[in-house]
């Protein structure tokens, strides 16, 4: 059956720039494909590439999908991860096999700012009802830093739980303190719990990540370390002890990813790279299928809605078409 593709490019600009160990992210830039197959049928699917994670750039997707001309004929290179999840993603969804969505009660990590603003910025977020709380570290110095995290420890109540992401931006040492803190924090907990310590060394630390994991009772997840599915199977065939951060929009074949949970009793948590709705729909479907094969409610990385000054996140996959 032939099935026409269709592309178009998207620009979003975050209301907030967001701080990341790249610079400013300032632009979130991304692609809707649309396949259509001959019998009237159409599915939508997102390219939301983040080269910095060790995904394709935007342009090598494009340069794909436009190589194509506009018929879908061969299947998506494993270089390029994003464009797989988005044409995987929608070919599903044209032979209607995507899941039912039971988005309702998945809960839904927050993300607090970096440094002393997250102190302030939990509050109407605990309001809201969420109760884990990303907040990232390595930004100011590690005395610092400390400090604010024991003032978090007593300030938010209990059951909430704080993830400290790291970004690879610590250095054995730094990681040393920080996860000895979380330790005595974990140990008598006066207000919240710490999770895990996320991402505390560069990819290439590898072994000393591993060794930083049997030291210290606070968990290790790693993020940046595992972007792919072939990145996760690598870190799983070394015996990873700790959690594993997926994003599947940038991880490639769902069909890979859930092939790797199901050999394997790796614990995942899924998150965000900002997509719109039609990538966050399908990266859902697929978080809310591992949290129901697992049984487990491990809160997700999807706290992104509004961080746009622009009204998508309020439209449905066809009208974002149109808009385009
Ligand atoms: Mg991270």
């Amino acid at each position: 059956m032939a099935i026409a593709l269709a592309v178009k490019p998207y620009g979003r600009r975050f209301q907030q720039p967001l701080q990341t160990a790249h610079g400013l992210w300032t632009w979130r830039r991304g692609a809707i494909l649309q396949l259509s197959n001959d019998q009237g049928h159409t599915a939508y699917g997102e390219i939301a590439p983040l080269p910095w994670f060790g995904s394709e750039t935007l342009g090598a997707a494009l340069d794909f999908c436009h190589s194509l001309g506009g018929q879908l004929t061969k299947t998506v290179p494993q270089d390029l991860p994003a464009t797989q999840f988005a044409v995987e993603t929608a070919l599903a969804a044209l032979g209607g096999l995507s899941p039912a969505p039971i988005q309702g009660d998945l809960d839904i990590c927050g993300l607090l700012p970096a440094g002393q603003a997250g102190l302030q910025r939990w509050r109407p977020l605990v309001a809201q009802g969420t109760r884990t709380l990303k907040w990232k570290i390595g930004v100011w110095p590690v005395e610092q830093e400390l400090a604010w995290m024991e003032q978090l420890g007593q300030q938010l109540p209990p059951p909430c739980r704080l993830r400290l992401d790291a970004n690879g931006g610590l250095t054995v040492a730094m990681a040393q303190r920080w996860l000895a803190a979380c330790d005595r924090l974990n140990a008598a907990p006066q207000g919240c719990t710490v999770e895990y310590l996320e991402q505390p060394l560069p990819p290439a630390q590898f072994e000393a990540m591993q060794h930083l994991a049997q030291g210290f009772k606070t968990a290790i997840a790693l993020d940046e370390s595992v972007a792919t599915v072939a990145q996760l199977q690598a870190c799983h065939r070394q015996g990873w002890p700790g959690v594993y951060g997926v994003k599947p929009a940038i991880a490639g074949s769902p069909d890979h990813l859930r092939r790797f949970w199901r050999q394997s009793a790796a614990p995942l948590v899924f998150s965000s790279v900002f997509e719109t709705v039609v990538g966050r729909r399908a990266a859902l479907d697929l978080a809310a299928a591992y949290h129901q094969e697992r049984g487990t409610t491990t809160a997700l990385g999807f706290g992104t809605q509004g961080a746009f000054g622009d009204d998508w996140d309020t439209l449905t996959p066809e009208q974002l078409w149109q808009r385009l």
